[in-house]
């Protein structure tokens, strides 16, 4: 059968079952539909599903995670932040927020990773935070990272939003010994609460500030006290915090989506497999591989043309959609960004790796719901194309 007469393929979709819809109807039943017992069993459930003795604070997206991690660990105006240019806005916006300057570097070619070399490179005076992306689900180097920090006094702030679950040197992300590990929920993501985030520390006093700030500054401790006492209209407001609280409603939803964590990466390792096995021999480099015995997320499905392919990468997705298939890009960029370019004055120069990633770069559909046959036909539609 040719593939456009078959129904468009899309680029995601969430795997949301009959015990996420029940969870979620009994809390629309229970009459209490924010922050209350689905996010506090979410947040048990996951620092339990981790392990490691960490604490997990749940919030309304990892935008906000990453933002509540960097105000606890003071961030502020004239500090310098390290990040990756290839990644989503999110990741350097937040740091933005805070008054304090993003610093990007390069990726790795091969891991597509920051690249450790040129964090070394970009450390000031000003220098307070790292924050790497375990970019398409595939560790970072976090040993080399969490080395380079502690050598220079550094915050290591984890975007975790491709990396649930990956490891580390056998190690889940979230579990490590940075400060602050922040897993998104976004509908894409490999669990979803439709959005929704977690930010997981060991330091009780982060812990304790996010918390805080995630709710208006109200401070629990005078909240916890004065209502044990007395009726519960007391409460004292020690900072000017944000609403970056998760309802009940997504909650309910992530508890679920959690348990299956494990079953989702199986069956997107399975796709993976059989993309890196049917794709071989094309004129492609497929992405990175997790270090032997580490796991990878299998978030994004990302491949890199190569200069001998018969088509560019811009035509090469215009025919992939012509097959009825959905297809993105990960990612622009920051540094061609207006708001980032013209704000530190980057150019593709300066980022020579990410650039001819960039350039050559497109993410294919990789996601639980896809039948043998979706994963056939995106295949099919690939060699077609490049064969
Ligand atoms: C999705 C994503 C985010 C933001 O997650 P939200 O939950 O949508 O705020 C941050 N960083 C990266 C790398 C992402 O892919």
């Amino acid at each position: 059968m040719d593939n456009t007469d078959l129904p468009f393929l899309p680029f995601a979709l969430p795997e949301i079952g009959e015990e996420e819809i029940a969870e979620v109807v009994s809390s629309l039943r229970s009459g209490w539909v924010t922050s209350g017992p689905k996010a506090k069993q979410f947040e048990t459930d996951f620092s339990a599903w981790l392990g490691g003795g960490v604490e997990s604070i749940s919030v309304n997206s990892a935008t906000a995670g990453l933002h509540l991690a960097l105000e606890a660990l003071g961030i502020g105006p004239g500090d310098e932040v390290i990040t990756t240019t290839h990644t989503f806005t999110a990741t350097a916006e937040v740091i933005r927020y805070l008054g304090a300057d993003p610093v990007f570097v390069d990726v790795d070619s091969t891991t597509l990773c920051i690249d450790t070399a040129q964090i070394q490179r970009a450390i000031t005076s000003r220098t307070k935070a790292i924050i790497p992306v375990h970019f398409a689900g595939r560790s970072a180097d976090m040993r080399t990272i969490i080395g380079i920090a502690r050598r220079h006094g550094l915050k290591v702030i984890e975007d975790a939003a491709h990396a649930l679950p990956t490891t580390c040197n056998g190690a889940l992300i979230g579990t490590l010994d940075s400060d602050v590990t922040v897993f998104s929920f976004y509908a894409n993501k490999t669990i979803t609460t439709g959005e929704g985030g977690m930010l997981v520390t060991r330091d009780s006093e982060i812990a304790k500030r996010a918390r805080i700030m995630r709710l208006h500054g109200i401070n629990r401790d005078a909240f916890d006290r004065f209502t044990a006492k007395v009726p519960s209209w007391y409460y004292e407001i020690v900072a000017p915090g944000f609403k970056y609280n998760l309802t009940d409603i997504a909650a309910s939803i992530g508890i679920h989506q959690l348990k299956k964590a494990n079953f989702f990466q199986k069956k997107r390792q399975a796709i993976a497999e059989r993309y890196n096995s049917e794709l071989a021999g094309l004129p492609l480099i497929l992405p990175p591989n997790a270090e032997a015995g580490d796991i990878h997320s299998w978030h994004l499905y990302v491949i890199q043309l190569t200069e001998d392919a018969k088509v560019g990468r811009d035509t090469f997705i215009e025919k992939m959609f012509e097959q009825g298939i959905g297809m993105s890009v990960h990612y622009v960029p920051l540094h061609q960004h207006p708001y980032w370019r013209e704000t530190y004055t980057l150019t593709p120069e300066m980022f020579p790796v990410s650039q001819t990633i960039y350039e050559h770069t497109a993410t294919l559909p990789l996601y639980t719901r896809m039948t043998e046959s979706d994963v056939d036909r995106v295949i099919g539609a690939v060699k077609k194309i490049l064969g």
